[in-house]
């Protein structure tokens, strides 16, 4: 070993631990988690990822490797000691990084995480069912979330990290046992790196078998880019083996790699814990050059509606790492894509000005795009099932490209899938219009926050009681792309609670801008009573074709905002007041006929005036809204049941 602390007690600071780091601590040393091995993963990518980062800033500032320039790991087994140690010769951590990097946790969204963690772990102390299983999960997501050192605790009682980071004198020892605080004092060690010595606790000797610690080195380190070296002592002789090849994934031929190195390089490359729904490796020669080993996760990772958006696939150049925050290397839509781009085109010191707009990137991103999407059109045709799982995951993102990537729309819009009023299971575009009635001319669709809400609208039943087909689209994106997009192959999308439906049966050239076969003297003047005492609130009454079982329900006009997006933005804040509706009343329906009969008599108006505002009201509530005045609608609602039952 080419480390050693100096023993200055003088020296040694205390810090306490970030509260979310003692959080997740207390939690990592009390865990139940059977795969404790994971701990190794999470080092060994943290080493690979501290040697990526130093060869980026060689490439600017060569003399950081002069002495030292093969990266490597090496990770050495004590079982005398009791511990196990790695050292790599990557970025290293100055004293300051120490602080910030192993005693809090920086990343956005980790923090939210924990505390649902240890809201978990806390619900199965207090008995409330096991949570057992739960708590495992969690454990198994940590190095999504930028905290995958502290999993070292699950099997250490004591850890020192010894650093030197490169291009500084100073070393320093950070040395932990997990609960509630961390040392740091002054080290020395030999040239940059980081070591990392872990004192295996005692329920945890499993880790200090050779055999054991070589399979878990090789699974784990087989598609890194780093080599990788064993060292271990029998009747004291020294033994070090080389595990790895240190050759990047993405350069060996497809034939060679196995299932189990691509899963394990995407729970590397992605911080991810599942398997990859699909994995797209390819080289493209030709006027650019890149190879791309990118995977689609099966499982929505947790910040993928994150308003910053950014996709995370990481940019090399000529296998060196340059950047995992490259807004132009895959669109926004895109962004639960997981893996790498290897260009050999681009400059090695490319900076991040120059990544801005760079034609090379725009020509990898948009051939990397296209071919995703034909890779996603694939799965769609050959395994409608496992799209479907795709489209549940992912669905929603996917339609922020409608709006974002004008040219993609058509093709976009023919992967999307959306359940319908008609038809079992998940249904496409094509699917619909290849349904469409003969003199259907639209794709009638209604959005809503949830299927059940959607399910239960009231603008629904004619169209039910026709057979037409109605798309239920019930994420918020839709209510955007629906806003940009007329139609599709010339069939134009129309809101079943927006307009006039038209729904009757089509006679004589009728058109059926309104229904005037049922007008009657009672239902024209029950809408000039309605019209009258609604005024101000409703922009217009008018009969309805759209209704079967309900008496009223509110529409918007033409060419106002469909209801949905006033609700959506309404609750954003970005909208004020929304625009009057129109209601429509249901004239088979037996109380509007009773009303109507009310509204030919004299004083109609003054007789009427609550029963207007009530079918007012109960049209709002089911939209999902309140009654315009809550206090006003019991004590009307009040009034009518008492008179009903006195
Ligand atoms: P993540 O790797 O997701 O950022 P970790 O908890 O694994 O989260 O590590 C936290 C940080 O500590 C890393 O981002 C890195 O800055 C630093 N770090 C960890 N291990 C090393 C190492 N071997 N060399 C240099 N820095 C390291
Ligand atoms: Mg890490």
């Amino acid at each position: 070993m080419t480390t050693d602390t100096v023993s200055n007690p003088d020296k040694v600071e205390k810090h306490n631990f970030q509260a979310e780091v003692s959080r997740l601590l207390h939690l990592m040393v009390h865990s139940v988690y059977s795969e404790r091995e994971i701990f190794l993963r999470e080092l060994i990518s943290n080493a690979s990822d501290a040697c990526d980062r130093l060869r980026f800033e060689a490439l600017t500032l060569p003399e950081l490797i002069k002495d030292d320039p093969d990266f490597k790991l090496t990770i050495t087994l004590d079982s005398e000691a009791g511990t196990l140690t790695l050292s790599d010769n990557g970025i290293g951590m100055s004293h300051d990084d120490l602080v910030s990097h192993l005693g809090t946790i920086a990343r956005s969204g980790s923090s939210a995480f924990i505390e649902k963690m240890t809201a978990a772990s806390k619900g199965n102390k207090d008995g409330q069912g096991d949570k057992k299983g739960d708590k495992a999960e969690d454990v198994k997501m940590i190095g999504q979330f930028g905290v995958g050192f502290y999993s070292v605790f699950m099997v250490t009682d004591n850890v020192k990290v010894i650093s030197h980071k490169a291009g500084t004198d100073e070393s320093w020892c950070w040395q932990s046992d997990g609960i509630g605080e961390y040392s740091l004092s002054p080290a020395t060690r030999a040239g940059r790196g980081t070591d990392i010595i872990i004192h295996i606790k005692e329920d945890a000797t499993e880790f200090l078998e050779e055999y054991r610690i070589r399979t878990i080195i090789k699974t784990y380190s087989d598609h890194i880019a780093l080599p990788i070296t064993l060292v271990t002592t029998k009747d004291g002789e020294e033994k070090s083996d080389k595990i790895n090849e240190g050759i990047a994934l993405w350069t060996r031929p497809k034939s060679e790699i196995t299932a189990e190195q691509y899963t394990e390089f995407y729970h590397h490359v992605g911080h991810a814990t599942d398997d990859p729904w699909l994995t797209l490796h390819y080289r493209a020669e030709g006027v650019i050059e890149y190879a791309v080993l990118m995977f689609i996760p099966s499982q929505p990772p947790m910040d993928l509606f994150d308003p910053a958006r950014k996709a995370r696939a990481k940019l090399y150049v000529k296998r060196i790492f340059i950047t995992d925050d490259c807004e132009d290397l895959i669109p926004g839509y895109l962004r639960f894509m997981r893996g790498i781009v290897d260009s050999e085109d681009l400059p090695l010191n490319i900076s991040r000005e120059m990544l801005q707009n760079n034609p090379v990137l725009t020509k990898i991103r948009t051939a990397v795009t296209k071919k995703i999407l034909t890779e996603l059109e694939k799965k769609a045709k050959k395994d409608p099932e496992a799209y479907a799982a795709f489209w549940h995951a992912f669905g929603a993102v996917l339609k922020e490209g409608i709006y974002e990537d004008f040219s993609r729309r058509d093709q976009l819009l023919a992967l999307t899938r959306f359940e319908t009023t008609t038809a079992d299971g998940l249904q496409s575009l094509d699917d619909y219009v290849g349904r469409m009635k003969d003199d259907q001319k639209n794709i009638y669709y209604i959005t809503g926050d949830n299927l059940a809400a959607a399910k239960r609208s009231p603008q629904l039943e004619g169209f039910r009681a026709k057979g037409i087909e109605v798309i239920f689209l019930t994420d918020s994106v839709d209510d955007f792309w629906l806003q940009m997009v007329p139609e599709y192959k010339d069939k134009k999308f129309q809101s079943v609670t927006r307009g006039v439906a038209d729904l009757e049966d089509k006679k004589d050239g009728a058109d059926g801008k309104d229904d005037s076969s049922k007008t009657t003297p009672e239902i024209d003047a029950l809408i000039g009573v309605l019209k009258t005492s609604l005024d101000g609130s409703v922009k217009d009454v008018r009969l309805s074709s759209r209704l079967t079982d309900s008496a009223v329900c509110l529409v918007a006009d033409d060419g106002d905002m469909d209801i949905h997006l006033q609700h959506i933005l309404k609750q954003h804040q970005q909208l004020d007041q929304t625009t009057p509706r129109v209601l429509e009343i249901n004239a088979d329906h037996a109380l509007i006929k009773a009303i109507a009969a009310a509204a030919v008599k004299e004083n109609s108006v003054d007789v009427l005036k609550d029963t207007a505002r009530l079918l007012f009201d109960q049209a709002r509530i089911m939209e999902g809204e309140m009654p315009e005045d809550p206090v006003a609608f019991a004590h009307r609602l009040s009034a009518i049941m008492t008179s009903g039952l006195t």
